[in-house]
């Protein structure tokens, strides 16, 4: 096929095979961010090169053990803790971040964390992706799902920028084979390099490597192949009092930020540089929070002010306005440390997404005020998130990338997160209620059309494929996918025939 990157490590044939007797064992399976699910395979293999993982997968299938692999630890739901998975293979060791001159891109190796390629990209060049939000996060299991966060109105999704990608896949004798894709017209492989721009991660072979360049970007200075780094960062934080919010304000509150929304959410929009997060918390909770990202520099200031004008018009005032300025990194490496900080242990979460082309309408307004009052259920980390959206991502064609949503305003979810394994039942019946009511007339789930735009599959939810929950008729994979998905299907045809890359939610072969 082709002839796999060669690495510092590359004469060292063998990775580290650790076994439940090794305490390297348990930090991999400790890094899991969703104590929901806990993996117990027979063996990890640590893997640092594209010759250890053709080694480690060549073994899987030949001793005919289950597969999966890890990066960041970041899944939300249980795809890689799966009671049948047997192997674990960890890339989080094969990190590097270079230019690549003889592809005139800069390289990010799938181990690193989204933290530390914000890093390597600031400091050695002072550019930027648009990834996402969380450090910690695994660039393996992050891109090919597309890949939104806080720049992403100004500069599209991280798939935008993919210029290739080094995966390892499994012929039908079982061999291990590396393949690298790019979007090159002329490539031979294109379709696995367009599979891995939003058709999910955990489905093709094994990512090593990716290749990132702005379309149109060339030459050899990396400086100029990806945007530049934003001047500063200006972060802003307001809240509102849930003593202060009856169902009349409630519903202002999310007509306004819905409204706002669909008003200032194209292209062109000069808020296409403010990115902002509503958190509408249980009423016991306390509060309401509307944060968010400026890049406007200067203009920073004004531009909160006048959202928050917007979102507050015939309310109550929002409390503990909050306004800091710093530089792009300090904020990426650290963003919002009151909304991402995790107590000790971690905690066990379900999130249930969904796209929207419109703001929810009254009867959702409504639902979703009865959810988030309900005092016969106690669920103190449910919430109602609203990330926004749009911008640039709806500047691409639906089929020019496997990330079909590019009509959405906003990313919105149901979310709960809880400490104690007995708070399990409770906090799935309250997010799961929630969800079915507000889609309750699409058969409980965001089915594409004028209002929503399906769901976002790094936000995977196993939920949509289970008819006890999802009654639309609409499958799952056309609520991730849409039309893209019967071409994702020929791409896993043709490159894991034996599929030995499969979860809960994975492509079937065609
Ligand atoms: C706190 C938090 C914040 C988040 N914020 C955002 C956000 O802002 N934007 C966004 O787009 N997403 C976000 N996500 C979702 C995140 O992008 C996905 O969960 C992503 O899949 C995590 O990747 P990982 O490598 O960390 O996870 P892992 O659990 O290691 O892997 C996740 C999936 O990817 C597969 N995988 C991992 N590495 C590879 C590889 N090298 N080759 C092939 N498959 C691989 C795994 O098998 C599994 O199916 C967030 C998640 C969390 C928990």
């Amino acid at each position: 096929m082709s002839t796999p990157r060669t690495t510092d490590d590359a004469t060292q044939p063998e990775s580290l095979k650790v076994t439940p007797h090794d305490p390297r064992y348990f930090a991999v399976i400790d890094k899991r961010f969703n104590k929901r699910f806990a993996a117990s395979p027979d063996y990890i293999r640590l893997v640092s090169s594209t010759e250890q993982v053709m080694a480690a997968v060549e073994d899987a299938v030949r001793e005919g053990l289950r597969l999966a692999v890890t990066s960041g630890g970041h899944c939300l739901e249980g795809f890689v803790c799966d009671p049948e998975v047997r192997v674990i293979i960890d890339v989080s060791p094969m990190k590097r971040i270079y230019h690549d001159v003889e592809r005139s891109a800069v390289a990010v190796e799938a181990g690193a964390t989204v933290g530390e390629t914000f890093k390597a990209l600031f400091d050695n060049w002072g550019v930027v992706l648009p990834l996402g939000e969380y450090p910690g996060i695994g660039m393996g299991g992050h891109v090919p799902g597309g890949a939104f966060g806080f720049l992403c109105r100004q500069l599209g999704l991280a798939v935008d920028y993919l210029y290739a990608v080094e995966v390892v896949t499994v012929g039908p004798d079982g061999r291990a084979i590396p393949v690298i894709a790019t979007r090159e017209i002329s490539d031979p492989h294109r379709e696995l390099w367009w599979a891995h721009t939003g058709g999910g991660a955990g489905n093709f072979g094994v990512v090593t490597c990716y290749w990132f360049r702005a379309p149109g970007a060339f030459g050899d200075d990396p400086a100029k192949l990806l945007p530049r780094a934003p001047e500063s960062i200006t972060t802003f934080k307001a809240e509102w009092e849930w003593r202060d919010i009856d169902a009349a304000s409630f519903l202002q509150l999310l007509r306004n930020h819905g409204s706002w929304c669909e008003r200032n959410s194209s292209a062109d929009s000069s808020y296409a540089s403010l990115w902002t997060l509503l958190e509408v918390h249980r009423r016991q909770f306390g509060k309401i929070i509307i944060r968010g990202v400026s890049t406007a520099d200067a203009g920073a200031g004004r531009q909160v002010d006048e959202l928050l004008a917007a979102l507050g018009e015939g309310l109550p005032a929002p409390g503990g306005r909050e306004l800091a300025r710093m530089s792009w990194l300090e904020f990426a490496l650290d963003p919002f440390p009151d909304l991402f900080g995790m107590p000790p242990g971690g905690v066990s979460v379900k999130v249930k997404d969904a796209l929207l082309k419109k703001r929810l309408d009254d009867r959702q307004i409504g639902v979703a005020y009865e959810h988030l009052t309900r005092s016969d259920v106690d669920v103190m980390g449910g919430m109602l998130g609203f990330a926004s959206y749009g911008g640039w991502v709806n500047t691409v064609a639906a089929d020019a990338t496997a990330s079909a949503q590019r009509e959405a305003i906003l990313d919105m979810a149901c979310t709960t997160g809880w400490l104690d394994r007995r708070e399990e039942a409770a906090n799935l019946a309250w997010v799961r209620a929630f969800y079915a009511d507000l889609f309750a007339d699409r058969g409980g789930v965001p089915v594409p059309g004028e209002a929503c735009d399906g769901a976002f599959i790094n936000h995977p939810d196993t939920d949509l494929a289970d008819p006890a929950f999802n009654t639309s008729g609409v499958p799952w994979h056309t609520l991730y996918y849409q039309a893209g998905y019967p071409r994702l299907q020929l791409v896993k045809a043709r490159w894991d025939p034996r599929d030995v890359f499969r979860h809960a939610l994975s492509i079937r072969a065609a």
